[in-house]
């Protein structure tokens, strides 16, 4: 992830790869087809497949409430310190209450 995207697309072309016209829907950086036939995004090498407008819609989806997920998990863990100090207070309860409510939503729209 530390390594520099352009160097990284150049490595990519070096080996074989091709530009694509579609774009990472997470990073925006244009994607490379490898002689595999895998898409990699240079930005942060996960492979992307990008088909069509629905198959992008469903990554971006799928990005997006990971990015949630991972939010939410930060957040729940915030408030269990705060549970931690204050074991008494309702408020604190309420909301580990809540973090958990919404992250079981997030994980029953991604299943
Ligand atoms: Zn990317």
């Amino acid at each position: 992830m530390s390594q520099d995207p352009v160097k990284k697309a150049a490595e990519l072309l070096r080996q074989g790869a091709t530009m694509l016209g579609d774009a990472c829907p997470e990073c925006g950086s244009p994607l490379f087809k490898l002689k595999s036939g895998d898409v990699v995004c240079p930005q942060h090498g996960k492979v992307v497949i990008v088909k069509d407008d629905q198959e992008e819609l469903k990554v971006k989806s799928e990005v997006l409430l990971s990015q949630v997920e991972e939010r939410l998990i930060q957040g729940l863990e915030r408030a269990s310190g705060k549970i931690r100090e204050a074991p008494e207070d309702p408020d604190v309860v309420n909301q580990v209450i809540r973090y958990l409510e919404a992250l079981e939503r997030v994980r029953r729209i991604r299943k």
